[in-house]
């Protein structure tokens, strides 16, 4: 699998939300997408899970134009997360998982054993089996997310795109959700991440949007440091190597330190 995204404009309206990106995502690598609010992210997600409609530029997976490809064929290539509010109505925790398996479907065709075992399977990957039953809408928030990693995972894609996919969730469920996509196999992962820790530990690559462009990319030691976190966020930081994680570490700093 390789993705690359060459001179992705968007605007909605007249107004511009991404202008010129260009990306790439290789096999096996789990890419993030930083930068502040409004700096386009979710915008070049949805572009490329076909959420939108590109101004201009090119999107390709494996050198195929993902832009012409049937959109059943492109929904199978790729388990889209965005956050845990996205399921539309009441369903138990085991229907939205089956979802996931929609695209490999014809409309009205009735799930299969197969089917109900890969539900089964994926709800155990998140430790979700023994809540298959019970209400969506009445799970925490953290449960619900792994309901819809759960989702993805059903839909047997081997490239996720996720959408900040923990945010508002407790640190431990944060952790958990990443923690559940790198245990996957043989996945590549594309994710937009809000939190620069997080984004330092999970990623092998970075791109930094600002104000809809890219300008940075790179490991997250080469771009994750004190001078640019403080031009793309504006905020002072501490960034040193943990020694237990072998990770960048960043403590932001209030004003006067
Ligand atoms: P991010 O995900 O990095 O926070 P977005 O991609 O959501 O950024 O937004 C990029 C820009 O596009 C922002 O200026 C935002 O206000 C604007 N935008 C996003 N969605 C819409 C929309 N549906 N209609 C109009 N403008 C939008
Ligand atoms: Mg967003």
């Amino acid at each position: 699998m390789r993705l690359r995204v060459e001179n992705l404009t968007y605007s909605y309206g007249d107004k511009d939300a991404i202008n010129g990106v260009s990306l790439e995502v290789n096999q096996g690598e789990f890419v993030g997408l930083i930068g502040p609010n409004g700096s386009g992210k979710s915008t070049v997600l949805k572009n490329i899970y076909r959420g939108l409609q590109p101004d201009s530029g090119t999107i390709t997976m494996d050198g195929d134009n993902l832009l012409r490809m049937p959109y059943r064929e492109s929904a199978l290539k790729m388990a889209v997360v965005g956050q845990e509010n996205d399921v539309p109505f009441d369903f138990m925790a085991e229907e939205i998982v089956a979802m996931g398996r929609s695209p490999h479907k014809k409309l009205f065709d009735a799930d299969n054993a197969q089917d109900k075992k890969i539900v089964h399977h994926s709800l155990e990957h998140v430790g979700m089996e023994k809540m298959a039953k019970r209400n969506y809408l009445r799970l925490s928030g953290g449960e619900k997310q792994r309901v819809i990693i759960a989702r993805a995972v059903a839909q047997e894609s081997d490239f996720y795109i996720l959408d900040e996919p923990t945010n508002h969730l407790d640190i431990s469920y944060q952790m958990q959700i990443f923690d559940f996509m790198k245990r996957l196999e043989n996945v590549t992962v594309l994710s937009a991440i809000h939190d620069l820790n997080m984004a330092a530990l999970y990623c092998d690559r970075i791109y930094v949007l600002q104000e809809g462009k890219v300008v940075l990319s790179g490991t997250p030691d080469e771009v994750l440091t004190e001078e640019n976190i403080y031009q793309v966020y504006g905020v002072k930081s501490s960034v040193v190597k943990h020694p237990i994680t072998g990770r960048r570490a960043i403590t932001f700093l209030p004003a006067g330190i």
